[in-house]
């Protein structure tokens, strides 16, 4: 399939004409051919106009309709075969292991998708029947199930070229909730989003969909972007990126006429508390597994672990000498683009002149490289600094982590508690560390979207109880996630039927329950019934 720097609207391609910009190949800072040709406001407009128009008659398209849709874009995304895995490749310098795994996580998470919306009880159908002869008023039959919510933008990831991009999570669960998308392509990969966008264009004919319930756009996010959000017809938002980013997102959602959510995923530093029995037993493996998760990915993971929390005592010197030996002796890699590379190098120097913290590891990033190249850094301070300056806990985008330095129960508590929203708190413990730290926990659980115990918080497995949310500014909203099965209900909203013929009643509210789904009827749980 060639690339062809084009928009991609409903069955459309958008003309190969105003401002272009190419991709740049991060290994060698050279740009990437072809040009892609950036949208004006008429085709912002044209799409999401058209998205509308999809809604009416994708929202009402049943389970298995949305689900075979879903499936054929795993299916065709898997016929791309090579061009996918080698042009993703080039545009982001992650490795082949990496773009084949991240290509059958997308397809995987498709497929998942596919099952919910198949199977129906994730609508949290309910049913009260009417009791016409209630003294001393009669009692109506109501009837209530969550319903697609409209057309969503979706903001693609630089992080995730696939699994949080064009058919990435945001999208798989939009479409799945019945709602058409329109995605805000990412710069750092444009043509892997084509070759994406395509496939789903695809599928979208080959399965009998609207025209309209899905588009591609190239353009900036401040141009093509904040005009998605303002538009009347867009009904909500998904985005995965910086915090600036996510929060401009947001206040333009709020200042709209209609506000309309923005389901933001943002920065977190991913606090790692390493309780003084488990870095006493496991000092070298913590050590060698800490590496490896603040490493995994030149570090450029949401999940990251950013802020490591270790007491002031002999065995924390020795797990920090140990980790610090693995950070000096890992060699710079090359990151997703200049401008994350950039961010990354002054968020590194930012706490390399702060007098209140020591550089334990400052490698060469190569910044004078025109390669993109990231190097790890470690920096430790005082529980004490971390208090008075709130800057240590800002995210650092890369292979760098800061170790905090706690002496007392009471000290680390506070520490914890300073922390903003985190999409992930990690504890390792051993013997009686819950016992002797109990007051850490529930001060950690407030914090976070996903506790992790004697683990690393990087990987985040695809499942029905997966959590990656976190309060604020972790994510613009702390009841969702955009990872597993419940991300499907950030792109729907509850409607009630009352006294509705059963004619006009969607299946899953209707008598009999004819798609034999999980549903409340009458206050009791019915597990299907036929
Ligand atoms: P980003 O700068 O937030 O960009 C993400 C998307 O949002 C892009 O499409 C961008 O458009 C758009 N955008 C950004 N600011 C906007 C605004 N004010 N109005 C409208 N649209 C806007 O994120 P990024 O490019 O992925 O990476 C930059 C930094 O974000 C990184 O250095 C890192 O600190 C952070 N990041 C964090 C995570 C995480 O999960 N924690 C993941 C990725 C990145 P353009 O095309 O104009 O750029």
């Amino acid at each position: 399939m060639d690339i062809q720097g084009t928009s991609i609207i409903g069955f459309r391609s958008a003309s190969a004409s105003g401002n272009s910009s190419k991709a740049i190949d991060p290994s060698s800072g050279q740009p990437i051919e072809p040009p892609f040709f950036n949208v004006d406001a008429s085709a912002v407009d044209e799409a999401a106009n058209l998205a509308h128009d999809a809604f009416l008659e994708y929202s009402r398209k049943n389970g298995a309709e949305r689900a075979a849709f879903l499936r054929e874009i795993a299916s065709q995304i898997e016929a791309l075969g090579d061009p996918l895995v080698e042009r993703a490749m080039k545009e982001t310098g992650l490795p082949e292991m990496r773009i084949k795994g991240e290509t059958a996580r997308t397809t995987g998470q498709l497929r998942l998708f596919a099952s919910l919306a198949e199977e129906g009880s994730w609508c949290q159908a309910r049913i009260d029947t009417a009791i016409p002869d209630r003294a001393p008023l009669p009692k109506p039959d109501i009837r209530s199930m969550l319903r697609p919510l409209g057309p969503v933008a979706v903001f693609a990831a630089s992080n995730f070229p696939l699994a949080f991009s064009t058919a990435g999570g945001d999208t798989a669960s939009a479409l799945a909730a019945g709602c058409p998308v329109i995605v805000k392509a990412h710069s750092s990969h444009p043509g892997t989003a084509e070759l994406i966008a395509r496939a789903v264009q695809n599928a979208a004919r080959e399965t009998g969909m609207p025209d309209g319930v899905f588009s591609l756009l190239f353009g900036s996010g401040r141009e093509v972007g904040s005009a998605l959000v303002s538009h009347p017809r867009i009904k909500a938002v998904g985005f995965t990126g910086s915090t600036g980013g996510g929060t401009a997102l947001m206040k333009l959602a709020a200042e709209r006429p209609e506000p309309i959510p923005v389901y933001a995923e943002m920065g977190s530093v991913n606090p790692v508390v390493l309780l003084p029995k488990a870095v006493e037993a496991n000092g070298d493996s913590i050590a060698a597994g800490l590496h490896g998760s603040a490493t995994l990915g030149v570090g450029q993971f949401c999940t990251n672990p950013g802020l490591v929390f270790i007491r002031k005592d002999e065995s924390g010197d020795a797990l920090i000498k140990a980790f610090v030996e693995k950070m000096s002796e890992t060699a710079a890699q090359v990151m997703l683009n200049p401008t994350i590379r950039k961010a990354y190098d002054e968020g590194v120097q930012r706490l390399a002149v702060n007098e209140q913290v020591d550089s334990l590891v400052v490698n060469d990033s190569a910044a004078e490289s025109s390669a993109c190249l990231g190097a790890t850094a470690v920096f430790e301070a005082d529980a004490a600094t971390l208090l008075e300056d709130k800057s240590l806990s800002h995210e650092i985008f890369g292979p760098g982590t800061t170790i905090i330095r706690w002496q007392s129960k009471e000290e680390l508590v506070a520490a914890i508690e300073s922390l903003d929203g985190q999409l992930t708190g990690t504890i390792h413990e051993s013997d009686t560390d819950l016992e002797d730290f109990a007051d850490t926990l529930p001060v950690l659980e407030r914090k976070v979207g996903r506790l992790i115990y004697n683990g690393f918080p990087t990987g985040v497995e695809v499942c029905h109880s997966m959590v990656h949310g976190g309060p604020f500014p972790a994510t613009s909203d702390g009841r969702s996630t955009s990872v597993g099965t419940h991300a499907i209900s950030r792109f729907a909203r509850l409607v009630a039927f009352q006294d509705t013929p059963s004619a006009v009643l969607p299946d899953e509210l209707k008598d009999g329950n004819p798609l034999g789904i999980h549903r409340l009827e009458d206050g009791a749980f019915v597990n299907g019934g036929t």
